[in-house]
Formats: C-alpha cells, sequence, structure tokens
C-alpha cells in the first residue's frame, strides 16, 4: 500500500523561524512517519495562494519584530481561511510571533504597534523594563514542558472564558511576568512562546501528531464524494 501523504503548511517559513522552531516541523514528520505517513511541508510565504482547508496542520514559528511587520502587511488576506479552519476544530501550533499574530495587536520594543489577525481574544503589549529570556519549564495537561524564550511582548487574553493557557509556570516567565501562565489553548490549537524547539518534548509532539492524524483522516473522507 501506498503511505498516505499528510500535508502541512508552515506559513512564512522563510520568515517565522527562530530559535529552531522549524525543527517543530520535523519532529512531527518524523512521528508522522513511524506511524506510516509521508509528510509534505508547504511554505506558505509572501503573495502566495493559500487555502486552509487543503491542508492537515498549520504551523506558525516565531520571528523578529521586523519579519512580523512584513508578515503582517501579506498575511491578512489569509485570515478568514485560518480563522475558519480553526473554528473546524483542525489541528494548529504557533510559536512566539505566530502566536501573537492570532490575536488583536503586537506593539514592538521599538513603539511600533502591528495589527495581527484578531481571530482570538488576546493582545500582545511591550513594557520597557525587560525581556523575557531564558529556560522555562511549565506544567501542561500532557505533562512536564521544558523550553526556552526569548520575547519582548507580553501577551494578555481579553476573554478567559473562551481561551485556557497551555501551562503553569514552573520555571520562566510564559505570556507575561504578572500570570505565571504559558501560552494559550483553543479548540485544537497551542499557542506558546517556547522554542527549543518546543516538540523536543515527546509528549507534545505525540498529542499532536495524533491530532494531524485525525484532521487528515477527516479530510481525506470529505474529498471521496
Ligand atoms: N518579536 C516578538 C517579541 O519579541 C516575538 C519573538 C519571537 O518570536 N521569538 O515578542
Amino acid at each position: 500500500m501506498m503511505s498516505e501523504l499528510i500535508k502541512i503548511a508552515y506559513l512564512y517559513e522563510d520568515l517565522m523561524n527562530t530559535y529552531g522552531d522549524s525543527g517543530d516541523v520535523k519532529i512531527l514528520s518524523f512521528l508522522l512517519k513511524e506511524k506510516g505517513y509521508d509528510t509534505k511541508v508547504d511554505n506558505i510565504s509572501l503573495d502566495m495562494e493559500f487555502n486552509a482547508f487543503d491542508y492537515d496542520f498549520l504551523f506558525f514559528g516565531g520571528g523578529q519584530d521586523f519579519e512580523q511587520s512584513v508578515v503582517a502587511t501579506d498575511i491578512k488576506r489569509h485570515r478568514q481561511t485560518i480563522q475558519d479552519y480553526i473554528e473546524a476544530d483542525k489541528p494548529m501550533l504557533c510559536i512566539c510571533g505566530g502566536y501573537q499574530f492570532l490575536g488583536k495587536y503586537y506593539e514592538t520594543s521599538g513603539g511600533q504597534t502591528i495589527q495581527c489577525l484578531d481571530i482570538l481574544p488576546l493582545h500582545t503589549v511591550f513594557k520597557a523594563d525587560s525581556r523575557m529570556i531564558g529556560d522555562t519549564e511549565y506544567k501542561t495537561e500532557w505533562g512536564t514542558v521544558k523550553a526556552f524564550e526569548n520575547h519582548s511582548g507580553r501577551t494578555y487574553f481579553d476573554d478567559k472564558s473562551k481561551l485556557k493557557p497551555f501551562g503553569t509556570m514552573i520555571e520562566g516567565y510564559g505570556n507575561n511576568p504578572d500570570e505565571k501562565q504559558e501560552g494559550m489553548r483553543y479548540k485544537n490549537v497551542i499557542g506558546s512562546y517556547s522554542h527549543g524547539p518546543i516538540l523536543k518534548n515527546e509528549n507534545i509532539a505525540r498529542a499532536i501528531a495524533d491530532k494531524i492524524i485525525i484532521a487528515h483522516k477527516e479530510r481525506v473522507s470529505s474529498n471521496i464524494k
């Protein structure tokens, strides 16, 4: 039997890939291969056409402020397809700058406010006193995660009844220095400040790989009419 092809969209891979984030996609491809699936990863970059429902998984990595400002000018075109994909319970992992993009806006350390996708009720602000940088450790529903963070943005939820934190901090900052919470969960979306890459934490990687296989089976069966 031919191995089945899982399709992954890596949003702006050439611009959003700080601190080893592209390793997340490589780890997923490895785990999916173990389960009998080949993967095809498409870099969805500037000016490209994109329909999220052609994919079984969306990945959005971290970026520096300049790259985020470039992506912001292009990504608005894809707001609806990304929102529909998320609302349809499909899996997505967003790291740092990619996570910030799901919210309303991101204030850079240089004083610029970048308008983001405004899909989820969160926003990211800047305060001059410190950059959040260093090792992190936190508890999640799938067990402990150890990673690395490096961000100036402080993320806050605007509707705590809609979003859940991804983890509770043991070491490091996570979303901001005030709440001791790391990242965000909404449906099958995880947002996180964790680089390293985060999916070197096999517990999280395996949980996401399982969700991708479910999404893949749904996509393939909905294409057979
Ligand atoms: N530029 C953003 C910040 O500093 C995101 C950084 C990142 O993705 N590592 O908050």
